[in-house]
Order: structure tokens, then sequence, then C-alpha cells
């Protein structure tokens, strides 16, 4: 990352290109003091807003605005901060910013700023990653729950969780290092306790994370279900205008449609597939298919159609469930209840955890409450109000953890002292790769590089 040298001072536009009331270009780093006496004349006060006249090389009034010196470490990037408010102009921006570069400034990378503020240790990775969220959100939701783990809100229970954790290894290798007492201690309730207590943390604040993960990124609903069982009609009904044909004839559906749609403030990725039977001598419906497994096993969510006229136990459903991805969820639909008033649901009995919910996709009965069920299941409710926004690389970093958790109390009950506390250390650096106490040039060039120029 040599373009990112962190010992260069940067410039870049904090505002977006193009015409506005106001621009700001933004400047950080140790030669703020010098380039502001420069281009100013003099450094403004701290945090006092400032008039000032600024030129080119050639002495030509660039713009006029207002200045803000925020000297280090009490600035977002923590280093010496400048920020010009001019007009907004792309032409004015753009020639400050150059009358900048000449005094010995360097253009900003995508995300630098926000990069640095992390290198400086005003904010921790996560932390980095959820203004990015901030300014990505798709909907009121997400961009709060990106506010709330950009508060800290997210770090905080991660941290919670490591210094449990941290206080669990001390007490293990501590023992380790008295193997008289060691077999003793490695069997007693208060040690099964201690990690029982790390556990119950290490699962709640990965469930959060998931919870979070899907708000940030949407939540991706497959439908499926038997050939005619009017999964076209109600991918049709939940998007509100037709995208997928609908006829009388099985099999018209042979590869994924997919729609982006909104419910609840959630964003939805609907996938309609080809209808699933066992066999078919049609080569291209075999492929649509494959496809359709494939994307039920990358699916957040099942959404599975049962004709509930032609099949009014759901047997089809039963059938089918073997066959579906484990550990995705599934909600059961018993559509076309116009035609079955009294059949259906009422007989359909409640086997295993799956909920089921009567429809009509045709006139959109019970489809209201489909809408509800869903962001539900997102965990997007109105008592989630503490969910805050995570990515996927957090929450394979706490899976991770939460295993290595589980192979630790594994080699306690077995007495392996050594092999648990192995593991116990493996956790910790899991949950340090969350706020990014470890982290690769790779990993801080992925992350930062998908920021704005500018942030
Ligand atoms: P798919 O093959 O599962 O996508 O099924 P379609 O959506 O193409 O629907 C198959 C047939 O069932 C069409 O004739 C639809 O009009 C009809 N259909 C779908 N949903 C309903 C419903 O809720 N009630 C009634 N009466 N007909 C429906």
């Amino acid at each position: 990352m040599s373009q990112r040298n962190a010992a260069d001072t940067i410039v870049a536009a904090a505002t977006p290109p193009g015409r506005g009331g106001v621009a700001i270009v933004r400047v950080s780093g140790a030669e703020v003091p010098r380039l502001a006496h420069e281009l100013l004349g003099a450094l403004p006060v701290p945090r006092h807003a400032t008039f000032t006249r600024w030129h080119d090389a050639a002495g030509t009034l660039i713009d006029s605005g207002i200045a803000l010196y925020f000297p280090a470490p009490n600035s977002f990037t923590g280093e010496h901060v400048l920020e010009l408010q001019g007009h907004g102009g792309a032409l004015i921006v753009e020639a400050l910013i150059e009358r900048l570069t000449q005094l010995g400034a360097r253009r900003a990378q995508p995300g630098e700023f926000t990069q640095r503020a992390f290198l400086n240790d005003k904010i921790d990775l996560a932390q980095a990653e959820a203004i990015a969220d901030l300014i990505d959100a798709g909907s009121r939701s997400a961009a709060q729950a990106a506010m709330r783990s950009l508060q800290g809100e997210f770090s905080r229970q991660v941290h919670a969780t490591r210094e449990a954790l941290t206080a669990l290894r001390v007490y293990i290798e501590a023992a380790i290092d008295f193997p008289e007492e060691e077999i003793d201690f490695l069997g007693s309730q208060e040690l099964r306790e201690r990690l029982a207590f790390v556990q119950q943390l290490m699962n709640q604040v990965l469930e959060a994370a998931r919870r979070g993960a899907r708000l940030t990124r949407g939540m991706t609903v497959v439908i499926a279900g038997r050939p005619n069982a009017g999964k076209s009609t109600l991918m049709n009904r939940l998007l509100g205008h037709e995208a997928a044909i609908v006829t009388p004839v099985a099999g018209t559906t042979r590869d994924l449609l997919r729609e982006q749609l909104e419910i609840g403030g959630v964003p939805v990725e609907l996938i309609d597939t080809a209808g699933l039977r066992d066999s078919t001598s049609d080569a291209i419906e075999a492929e649509g298919m494959r496809r359709a497994r494939d994307a039920l096993g990358r699916a957040d969510h099942i959404l599975y159609v049962v004709d509930a006229v032609a099949d009014p136990l759901a047997r089809s459903f039963d059938e089918e469930r073997a066959a579906l991805p484990p550990g995705v969820p599934v909600t059961l639909l018993l559509n076309k209840s116009d035609l079955s008033e009294q059949g259906g649901a009422a007989s359909a009995s409640d086997t295993g955890a799956v909920p089921r919910l009567r429809i009509s996709a045709a006139t959109g009965q019970g489809v209201d409450a489909l809408r509800t069920h869903l962001i539900a299941v997102a965990g997007h409710t109105e008592s989630a109000g503490g969910t805050f926004s995570a990515r996927a690389r957090h929450v394979e970093a706490l899976e991770r953890a939460q295993q290595q958790l589980a192979t630790a109390s594994a080699k306690l009950e077995a007495k392996q002292g050594e092999l648990a506390a192995f593991e116990l250390r493996g956790a910790q650096a899991s949950l340090g790769e969350v706020l990014g106490d470890v982290t690769s040039d790779e990993l801080l060039g992925r992350i930062f590089g998908s920021f704005c120029i500018g942030k």
C-alpha cells in the first residue's frame, strides 16, 4: 500500500462531486500547519470558523470561505486536519485541491481518512466499517443500525466477550502451571460455569451480528415449491407488479428470476425458482432445478409454497424437506386459500418448527401477514431497537470463535488442559479480528478500498 503512505498529508473533497451550495475540501496530516500558513496566510484558531481567501499559484483568487482547523490528536483522523468550506462548484473544488497538491499534499485514496482514524486508534475496525455502512445504508433502519455500531455498541459487546474469555484463559493457564492440581481443577464446576458464561456471551454477540449483517446487506428470500404451486403469482404479488410469467402450465419458470424490493425497511432480494420436481426429461428445466437448489443453499430464508387444493396436507413439503439445505429457515405457505377455505391448514398439523401461513397469492389474502412474518425473521421487529450493523466478515470470525469455544469445552471435558487453552487463545484471536487488533494490509486495503474518496 505504498500509495497509502501514512506519513503523507492527504487532501480530498469531503462533499460529493457536482454542484451544491457548499463544498468541503479536507486536508489531514503533519503538514497541515505549513499548508495553512501558505494558503491562508495564518493558522486559523483551532475549532473556530474563520473566513479566509484562497489563491492559486499565480495569485488569482480561487474562492473564499470558512476554514476550520482541528489540531492533532483531537480530530477525526487523529492528525492535524484543515477543512475548507467554499462554494459548491466542481471547478472551484478541483482548483483548490490542485493548489494544495502543489503545496505538498497528496490526493487521498478511497477511505484513507477513515483508515487513518483507525490506525491512530480513534476508532476500531468494526467502527470504521460502520462508517461505510452508514454512508451506503439503503434504508432508515440499516442507517440506524450502522450508527449504533459506529457508536461502539457492537465493539463493546465483542470487548465484553473477550474480557470474560481473557479471565478464563488466565484461570486455566495458571492451573496448567501447577500440574499436580490440574486434573481436579479441569473437571471443576467453577470452570465449566465460567466457560458456559463466555459461550453465552459469544452466542449473543453472534446472533446480534447475524441480524446486523442481514440488515446491512439485506436478506435473500427464495421461493420454492412444486410446479404450479403459485410461486410466480406470489413473486408478483410481493413485488406489486408482474415480473414473473404466470401460466397454468407446469414448468413455466425455468430460470431464476431475481428482483429487489424493500419490506418494512429491510432490503430483500426475492428469487423465484423453477419448480422442484423429482425428474424431468427437459434439459432446460433440469438446469433450472439445479440453479434452484443452488439458490436455496445460499438463501437467508426459504418460502416453500404448496398448492393447498391439490395438496392439502402439504405432503410435497414433507417429501422435499430432507433435500432442503440444512440451517436455512423455512416458512411453509399454504397457497390458494381462496379455493380451500375449509381444508388445508386446519388439518395440516404443525410438525417440526416450520411456521406455516395460509395465503392466497392470487387475491392477496394473508400476504400482509407474510410480510410481517418476513420482517420478523429478518430480525427487524420494532423491539429489535438494539440491532447494530455487521458484516459477513464479522459473522465468520465470530462463528469461528464460537466453534473454538466448543472445541475448548470438549477438551476440558477430556481433561486436556493444554489443548483447551490453545483453543481459547484461538477464540480470542478470532474476536480480535473483528476489532482489527491484528490485521493484514490486504484486509485493510479491501475494507478501505471500498469506501468513497474523501471519507
Ligand atoms: P408456479 O409454477 O409455482 O410459479 O405457479 P404460478 O404462479 O404460475 O401459478 C400456477 C397457477 O395457479 C396459475 O394458473 C395461477 O393463476 C394459479 N394460482 C396461483 N396462486 C393462486 C391462488 O392463490 N389462488 C388461485 N385460485 N389460483 C392461484
